[in-house]
């Protein structure tokens, strides 16, 4: 069960029964209308639903209209401190805004961009993070003061009639990140996206947000997601990704592996990869586990709960099971023909 209420951020809808929606966020100058637009819809092709851009004064609201106008997904209006470039953005073709209440300043400022969201029906999401943390919270345990920070800023546009709104909060401590999201959506019916922030580089980040992520999207918090990365954003959408696949939130083929040890009767690691290599790109629509295991001893038993199984025997051949029955055992060079073939059949 995920976030009660929905939200629409154009065509993207986020929230309750709706697939976990990936997104991610530019890091080119968004003054530069091509190499922006390049990279949103680089990030579109590699399986981002939605794509965030600062939009930091108002010459880059100019090549941020146009941006909108292109892209293939719908664009997010990244904005910090000034209301006036939030209303902008809105006016400009943002299909969200993300603002952080507390460096937008006075609630008359934050009023004003709720009028205007509302009447471009454009939602907004709040996002704070342990750096933004309200003075009157701060006796709290960090993890609740963030929540509560957040919480009063949810109540101030609950107050203005306004209910599109989607949750954030990100620490890059993984736990209080976790007890901030847990406690927050038991409060508010709002969708969450969530993330592990400032994760570091490719694989910190990888590591710090599969167990950020995962533990929140497992708990049932969790509506679009966004892995952070130090780098280059498209490794941000791999990541995510391959978490949605491997935890069974997103159709795709998973590839599990033993660990082997002694009775290994093939090189497991290769023939791993060499199945995630015949399987990459291809696209089922519902989730499939192929189990690669090293011998004939445990393998077939550990892999019982696999859609299919190869398996290491003697004399360099691999058995293959369907559903935990043996279909057959070929040699190595015939395997990739006789797994894609099957996986066509499940
Ligand atoms: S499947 Fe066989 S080779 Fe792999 S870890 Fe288990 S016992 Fe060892």
């Amino acid at each position: 069960m995920f976030s009660e209420r929905v939200v629409n951020v154009g065509n993207v809808i986020i929230g309750g029964n709706h697939p976990i929606v990936i997104q991610s966020m530019t890091n080119t100058d968004t003054k530069n209308f091509e190499g922006t637009l390049r990279q949103i819809n680089d990030l579109a092709d590699a399986g981002a639903k939605i794509v965030r851009v600062s939009v930091r004064d108002m010459e880059d609201i100019s090549s941020f209209s146009k941006i909108v106008t292109y892209s293939k997904v719908p664009v997010v209006a990244d904005i910090h401190f000034d209301y006036r470039l939030a209303i902008e953005a809105i006016k400009a073709g943002a299909a969200k805004i993300r603002i952080n209440p507390g460096n937008i300043g006075s609630e008359e400022k934050i009023k004003k961009i709720v009028e205007v969201a509302k009447e471009y029906k454009v939602p907004i999401r709040i996002g704070s993070n342990s750096g933004s943390i309200g003075k009157e919270f701060r006796n709290l345990p960090r993890y609740q003061a963030l929540a509560e920070s957040v919480l009063k800023d949810v109540r101030l546009l609950e107050k203005e009639g306004f209910y599109d709104i989607v949750i954030s909060m990100k620490s890059v401590e993984v736990k209080e990140n976790f007890l901030a999201n847990k406690y927050l959506s038991e409060m508010v019916p709002y969708p969450f996206h969530i993330g592990i922030t400032e994760a570091g580089v490719f694989e910190d980040a990888a590591i710090l947000s599969s167990v950020g992520i995962g533990s929140l999207l497992i708990n049932g918090i969790g509506d679009t997601i966004r892995v952070s990365i130090s780098g280059n954003p498209l490794k941000e959408i791999e990541i995510a990704k391959s978490l949605l696949v491997l935890l069974g939130f997103e159709n795709g083929i998973r590839v599990v592996a033993c660990p082997t040890c002694a009775r290994t009767e093939i090189n497991v690691e290769r023939l791993a990869y060499d199945v995630k290599s015949w399987i990459e790109g291809k696209t089922v629509n519902r989730s499939i586990t192929i189990s690669v295991m090293g011998c004939i001893v445990n393998g077939p038993g550990e892999a019982k709960h696999s859609d299919l199984a190869i398996v290491g025997t003697k004399n360099s051949s691999a058995a293959v099971f369907l559903k935990g029955k043996l279909y057959g055992t070929f040699k190595n060079c015939e395997l990739k023909d006789v797994l894609l073939k099957l996986i066509d059949t499940i």
